[in-house]
């Protein structure tokens, strides 16, 4: 069969899956639990021996329909999704690492991940964080307990942009688990696979779902990685095909006994929001990249940064990496023009935390997301006080230019 398109393969993909009445979006089935006429079945689907539901904390149908278009657009083996971005990492952490593991994590990271990062630290997992930009940084980290690299494509808010061919040739050298949190480009715009990844991290919350009414994430296996060389497995999920021990773990371990399980309503909206991805993406990088080259420009703005940009130290990477640039512009302001009066200025541009949302939505940045961070490591991130962070939305671009103008007179 030709390879199907992006969009062709996830707008068909749950009219595909032999559907109850032949429903073109499946449906959102709210049963906690599963009855089985032979109790037989019932303990083989315990056993891993046949596939099945049990109970709607470890699957539940709409999920699994969610999660069949997750890997096809990663172009993985298996995805596990859970109620949120941060449940995603946390629980794919927790269930494959063990005290005493050494974690290389980039250094521009999600504020929420660094925070978690800092509660492995308390919990007996090492972290070393550094520049990511460059793979010299990240192999000079590594050490004999070194499991796992983790790295963002486009970080926040300052949008470097890791070295991830470099670091996926150097996991694959070194046989470590080299996880990507792709939320920031969204499998549309980029899939860690094609850099060697082992896993792609997605904040369904983000671009995916897109409409910022439902919360989810996204652990993709996308089947590069040995299993069977690393030591954490437990023997349980070894009966089976070692592509899935690791994503079997991550669902046993992660799902079972951690629970931040996502909902079939949320799933539903989550897979609904996907299906319009590529072409919300398409003309949320256009206008951020009209934006970011006025930005550049403007006597009141000190810096851009936005991939975008020839000026930007890794526009060569994004160009030659991504399908685009992403809709994440950040900016500082000269001295003595104030970043709240800036966004109190503006009518079509929402003072608000979330990002990849169709709303353009901004936030000054030091003060708020980054706050409790502390200004030693902010500044070490390239974070000015003045900062704000802009998700460029879909609206008609002529309408944030005049916000834009508006706000910076
Ligand atoms: C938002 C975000 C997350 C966390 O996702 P939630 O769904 O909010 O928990 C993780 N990584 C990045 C890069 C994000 O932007």
């Amino acid at each position: 069969m030709t390879k199907k398109g992006f969009n062709t393969t996830n707008l068909h993909s749950d009219r595909r899956d032999n559907p109850e009445h032949g429903v073109l979006h499946k449906a959102i089935h709210p049963s906690v639990a599963y009855g089985y006429e032979d109790a037989r079945e019932l303990a083989e689907v315990f056993q891993g021996k046949r596939a099945g539901y049990i109970y709607g904390r470890q699957l539940n149908p709409t999920v699994t329909a969610l999660q069949n278009k997750i890997t096809a657009m990663e172009e993985g083996i298996a995805t596990a999704v859970f109620a949120t971005g941060m449940a995603a990492i946390a629980s794919t952490m927790l269930s494959l690492l063990r005290a005493g593991d050494h974690i290389v994590s980039s250094a521009f990271l999600f504020g929420n991940t660094n925070s978690l990062f800092g509660t492995f630290q308390n919990l007996g997992i090492e972290v070393t964080f550094v520049d990511a930009t460059d793979v010299v940084e990240v192999k000079s980290a590594i050490k004999e307990n070194t499991r796992l690299v983790f790295v963002e494509t486009i970080a926040n808010p300052v949008t470097q942009i890791a070295d991830l061919a470099g670091i996926g040739a150097l996991c694959k050298s070194k046989n470590l688990i080299f996880c990507v949190d792709n939320t920031m480009t969204s499998p549309h715009l980029f899939q860690p696979k094609s850099v060697g990844a082992s896993f792609s991290v997605n904040s369904l919350t983000k671009y995916i779902g897109g409409h910022g009414n439902a919360l989810g994430g996204a652990i993709t296996d996308t089947g590069l990685f040995d299993w069977t060389s690393f030591a954490n497995i437990y023997e349980n999920y070894k009966n089976q095909d070692s592509q899935l021990w690791g994503i079997t773990q991550v669902k046993k371990k992660g799902l079972r006994d951690i629970g931040a399980s996502l909902g079939p309503e949320a799933a539903h909206h989550l897979a609904v929001g996907s299906e319009t991805l590529s072409l919300r993406m398409n003309q949320a990088c256009s206008n951020a990249q009209k934006v970011a080259e006025f930005c550049a420009q403007h006597p009141k703005v000190k810096q851009v940064y936005y991939p975008g940009l020839p000026t930007h130290p890794q526009h060569g990477r994004a160009k030659e990496l991504f399908n685009g640039f992403g809709s994440v512009m950040s900016i500082d302001l000269v001295d003595g023009v104030d970043c709240f009066d800036v966004l109190n200025a503006m009518d079509n541009i929402v003072s608000s935390s979330n990002l990849g949302d169709t709303r353009t939505l901004a936030i000054p940045v030091a003060h708020t997301i980054y706050y409790e961070m502390g200004a030693e490591r902010r500044a070490s991130m390239g974070i000015s006080d003045s900062m704000i962070r802009f998700s460029i939305g879909i609206e008609e671009v002529e309408d944030l230019l005049a916000d834009f103008k508006k706000a910076l007179a």
